[in-house]
């Protein structure tokens, strides 16, 4: 006898003897006739059980939620009026006639057939019951789908899918790497990459050409947001490319994916603006362009104002920069209030406020201002009646990320964002090295593998750059972002093995650090290394927006928590004392 899927099982089936396996779903018993649902990976189909089969009806009284069974039976149609549209095998049952149980199953912690708003804690500790619901699964069904989708894409195009190592040596991609102690070379450790960033250069040094990998990454931040110690990257990198060859596979690739996961055709090419322009205008280098709510500079209308609070930060290079609330939105003076405290919350010294109604400003720093700011500032952007602005004077950055910050919250509170669209953005340009506030220190905005600008490389020939000089240099990498968020990034590299010396001793390396660290790329450069880039995309990420999950960890089998535990096996754990001395370790308790 054939065993079929019960999510498989229609009219087509009628009349034969099939064998199902799966898990009971729900079972009811209606005046002397029991039914069950029967549930497998593909979906559900109703069993019944009659009591002329006495033996198979004593068995099926004693069948509870989640049972494992075998049954056989003969399929048949549904009495009329009793069809279920909603299931695949709705319109048919199956008439038992063997049954067997397999695994009886404890009372569930959660009930899957009638799943409600479960704890995430108790989710994660029992996984396999939660990945047992319909919703999960389609999730991981979607993952595989896609990894397939993405193989074969790469495949069709002549990338060689490459694996590299997890035991490898630390790769800077901004985070603190998982270590691994070595047992066979005594007090050194792997580290597990941060990403394949210097493997897959060396794959291009290797004459691989084009290479991609689904990989899985590692990386020990703090749980911020959405993030997990472990995720996985679409890897890829290209020999002979310029940045339009990557971002064009990119969009190529994000069509493809958009396409067959949610039947959308995705316009190309996708907009692109300036890192520059993205932090002027949105103040932040992932902007969402759902909506406007764009930031406008108004310090050219200020530079002799006499208010004082705005005319120092414009005389010490500062910026007065404001965001108008459209006239929809009536804000009373709570709400008004509220968003200046938010705007402290963010790091906001002070945020001012305006309202322009009937041909006048209202706001207590309205009398700070002659006729001709206020009439500027009215034609400048536009003001119609009952519009609020905010104004933020600060440093060009930290203006904008105050407003950019109260932009998305303004858009959230007042319904501005239309979930539906999808807007890509690229953002290019972006300086080679910022200034870490943490670190006191120049630090590379994406890695320091990231090629500088071309016509911009000669800089690098003067010793002793300033720091002024140095945040000037663009740099040529690529961050491609979809509704505020960073899908991912890349960049076109050095391949010249002086200027990446270079590079690592501006970061503050010594020849020595560089030597030890990144010895084997300086030399795989130096042998014919061919001009290359790439860029690595979020699966994860991805598969969360597809999905309309709220977190990756819906889309991640069996994601760590917020603190890096698995709640399902408890690690981390401690090991014993035997494993600690054969890799010559001892604690130091703090
Ligand atoms: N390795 C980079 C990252 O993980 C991506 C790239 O530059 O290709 O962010």
């Amino acid at each position: 006898m054939q065993r079929i899927y019960c999510g498989k099982i229609n009219k087509d089936f009628l009349g034969k003897d099939v064998v199902v396996y799966g898990w009971v779903h729900s079972r009811r018993d209606h005046g002397g006739v029991i039914f069950i649902d029967l549930r497998d990976k593909e979906g559900i189909v109703q069993v019944v059980f009659q009591p002329e089969n006495k033996e198979v009806f004593n068995k099926a009284e004693k069948l509870r939620n989640e049972y494992v069974v075998r049954v056989e039976g003969t399929v048949r149609l549904r009495p009329q009026g009793t069809e279920n549209p909603k299931l695949y095998s709705g319109e048919v049952e199956i008439l038992c006639k063997n049954l067997e149980v397999l695994n009886t199953s404890k009372v569930l912690p959660f009930e899957i057939s009638e799943y409600k708003d479960v704890s995430e804690e108790l989710r994660l500790r029992y996984r396999y019951l939660d990945l047992r619901r319909t919703e999960m699964l389609n999730r991981i069904k979607l993952r595989s789908q896609l990894a397939n989708i993405i193989r074969n894409f790469f495949v069709s195009k002549g990338f060689i899918e490459v694996e590299t190592p997890f035991l490898t040596k630390s790769t800077p991609e901004g985070a603190r790497d998982f270590l691994v102690p070595s047992r066979l070379t005594p007090y050194t450790f792997y580290a597990l990459p941060q990403s394949p960033q210097l493997f897959k250069q060396i794959l291009m040094v290797a004459g691989i050409d084009k290479y991609f990998q689904i990989v899985r990454c590692f990386r020990d931040e703090d749980l911020r947001a959405d993030r997990q110690p472990e995720f996985t990257q679409i890897d890829y990198e290209l020999s002979f490319v310029d940045e339009e060859d990557v971002i064009n596979i990119t969009e190529e690739l994000l069509v493809e994916i958009f396409k067959s996961a949610l039947g959308i055709e995705l316009p190309r090419p996708f907009k692109r603006i300036s890192y520059d322009e993205a932090i002027s205008k949105y103040g932040t280098d992932r902007p969402d362009l759902r909506y406007e709510l764009e930031i406008v500079d108004i310090t050219d209308l200020l530079r002799s104002t006499k208010f004082n609070v705005f005319r120092n930060v414009i005389d010490n290079g500062g910026e007065v920069n404001v965001i108008v609330v459209p006239k929809e939105y009536k804000l009373s003076r709570q709400q008004i209030d509220e968003y200046i405290e938010f705007s402290k919350t963010v790091g906001a010294k002070g945020l001012a406020w305006m309202k322009y109604v009937n041909g006048d400003f209202e706001s207590n720093i309205v009398k700070f201002f002659d006729k001709k700011e206020l009439e500027d500032i009215k034609n400048k952007l536009n003001l119609e009646n009952g519009e609020t602005l905010f104004v933020s004077a600060d440093k060009h950055k930290k203006s904008c990320e105050i407003l950019g910050l109260l932009r998305q919250k303004l858009a959230k509170d007042l319904n501005l964002i239309n979930e539906k669209k999808f807007c890509f953005v690229w953002v290019v340009d972006f300086p080679l090295f910022e200034f870490s506030e943490e670190e006191q220190r120049i630090v590379s905005m994406h890695h320091p593998f990231t090629s500088p600008k071309e016509n911009e490389i000669y800089l690098f020939e003067k010793e002793n750059l300033t720091q002024n000089e140095l945040l000037k240099i663009r740099s040529r990498a690529y961050d491609i972002v979809l509704n505020g968020i960073e899908l991912g990034g890349g960049s076109i590299r050095i391949h010249n093995s002086e200027l990446q010396r270079k590079i690592l001793k501006i970061l503050g390396l010594t020849d020595e650090e560089i030597d030890n660290r990144f010895g084997f790329l300086l030399e795989a450069l130096s042998y014919g290394a061919p001009p290359h880039g790439g860029l690595a995309l979020g699966f994860d990420r991805i598969l969360a927006l597809l999905t309309d999950s709220e977190s990756i960890r819906d889309v991640i089998p069996f994601p760590k928590t917020q603190k890096g535990y698995c709640l399902l096996t408890s690690a981390p754990s401690s090991v014993d004392k035997k494993q600690l001395d054969e890799l010559n370790l001892q604690f130091k308790i703090k």
